[in-house]
């Protein structure tokens, strides 16, 4: 069975001359696809009736205007199911903090500092879920914009799991706190969240336990350390890929910590997400970040438009147009050529060359290539420099190519393999390697087919590069 993005594409390019059969069959399939992907059935049914409605408005009967509309509708209706429009407070630095008026001072004279409280932040969810990992990529992410974070392990109910915490914030480079010896995770959080709110840590990130299932001792447990360590925000981490449990899971989780936002993981793998999509409109809570891999750096802000994009299988054409722009690269011609190729719907091997030269000057590769459906699956299970290493190598194969080749969309290889062993010889690597370059090419041009299908979408439309 496709995924959920490309069935809902299909359906999407499926109406050709807009009657109002095909109009019904789409919505038809947009419905089907979103069910067997367990977003609730309430919630389909009312996107089902406002996509109804809104067509019905319209009298202009030239086809391509409805499908261009069709296809505005749809995704923003999309959009509309995964924003909760709830924004989760923001952690503030503690030194930005500054006292109005004249200094106050105590009884014997002395200035009296405001006590500024650190942001204390509590996990919840299940095992599993992905807490732990979490913890430390959102420590991380405030890290790297100059925040101080801390990390507590109040998780005492599975073995090992101080040692987990430890060893990804060593990593990491984040100071930490948890112990070996104590069995009480509530007294655990409290010391902890004490000891870094004495050295004014920005942020303290208290990471508790999960059980298999919702049972009342991890609930207790959980209203017990809330209530020691009096979190500002309260996260739960849910698994991206778990179906039509999401919503009974998260609604017992919102009653027990009352969480105000949500980290949804595993969105890398063939997570079906639409469990997930019910959970937030079920509990009103926006999800705040995505996790899409196992490393430190696969955690991105989620954005309910870019969301939609990447499960439309169109990539987050935005956040990668913001990269490029800082780039200064308008007036290089083949950069240009292959934005204008991209807005025709073709991605030959030269654009591909040309964007992979692009990519070694755009830093953080991973981030990147996080933007673009199938790349980070490509990279993500490696490390920056070894990202960077592997697209040199695929730079080097495409210089081994002919101009013809290099001009053509790849099929000439399929044509005629004996080529592929040729450019190995030419790069010294192995044909496998350069198929993979063919494959992660052939990707991408679809990716460009698909925007030029969902070319009156204002994310993707006229791009400024
Ligand atoms: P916890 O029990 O909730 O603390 O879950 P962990 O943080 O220990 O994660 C459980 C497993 O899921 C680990 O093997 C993680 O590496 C993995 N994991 C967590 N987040 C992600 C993610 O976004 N993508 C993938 N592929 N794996 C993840
Ligand atoms: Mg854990």
């Amino acid at each position: 069975l496709a995924d959920l993005g490309t069935r809902l594409r299909d359906a999407l390019s499926s109406v050709e001359s807009g009657s109002d059969q095909e109009i019904q069959s789409m919505i038809k399939d947009i419905v089907t696809a979103l069910l067997e992907s367990d977003v609730n059935i309430k919630l389909v049914a009312r996107l089902r009736d406002n996509i109804k409605n809104q067509i019905k408005d319209s009298d202009d009967k030239n086809p391509s205007h409805i499908r261009k509309r069709l296809q505005k509708i749809v995704f923003d209706e999309l959009c509309e199911l995964v924003d909760s429009h709830q924004e989760p407070p923001q952690p503030k630095k503690l030194k930005n903090i500054k006292q109005k008026g004249p200094a106050k001072l105590n009884s014997s004279g002395k200035k009296i500092t405001p006590k500024s409280n650190s942001y204390v932040i509590m996990f919840v969810g299940l095992q599993g879920a992905g807490k732990t990992t979490s913890c430390t990529k959102l420590a991380n992410y405030y890290k790297k914009r100059g925040f101080t974070v801390g990390l507590v392990c109040a998780d005492t109910f599975r073995a090992g799991a101080y040692d987990q915490l430890k060893q990804n914030a060593i990593k990491a480079q984040i100071p930490f706190y948890g112990s070996y010896s104590e069995q009480d995770p509530v007294w655990i959080a409290r010391e902890g969240v004490e000891r870094f709110k004495k050295e004014q840590f920005d942020i303290i990130i208290v990471d508790t336990s999960g059980r298999h299932k919702q049972e009342q001792s991890l609930f207790d447990e959980m209203v017990q350390i809330s209530e020691a360590v009096t979190p500002l925000q309260t996260i739960m981490v849910m698994d991206g890929s778990i179906g039509q449990a999401a919503e009974s899971q998260a609604l017992a989780f919102k009653e027990a910590s009352n969480f105000g936002s949500i980290i949804l993981t595993k969105m890398d793998g063939h997570a079906r997400g639409g469990g997930a999509i019910s959970a937030v409109a079920a509990t009103k809570t926006p999800i705040i970040f995505i996790g899409t891999g196992e490393h430190i750096g696969d955690f991105e802000v989620f954005k309910p438009a870019s969301f939609i994009l990447k499960l439309l299988g169109i990539g987050d054409i935005q956040g990668l147009m913001d990269h490029v722009r800082g780039l200064n690269l308008q007036n290089d011609e083949s950069h240009k050529k292959s934005i204008e190729n991209f807005k025709e719907g073709k991605f030959t091997l030269r654009d591909f060359q040309t964007q992979m030269n692009n990519f070694l000057k755009m830093g953080p590769l991973t981030n990147i290539a996080s933007m673009i459906p199938g790349m980070s699956n490509f990279l993500n299970q490696v490390g920056e420099e070894e990202t960077s290493s592997k697209i040199k190598n695929m730079i080097y194969i495409m210089d081994s190519m002919t101009g013809k080749e290099l001009d053509s969309d790849g099929t000439i290889f399929i044509k005629e393999p004996l080529r592929i062993v040729r450019v190995a010889r030419g790069a010294g690597c192995s044909s496998v390697e350069v198929e993979m370059v063919l494959q992660q090419q052939r990707m991408m041009s679809s990716m460009a087919s698909n925007a030029k299908l969902m070319q009156n979408n204002p994310m993707v439309n006229s791009p400024q590069m």
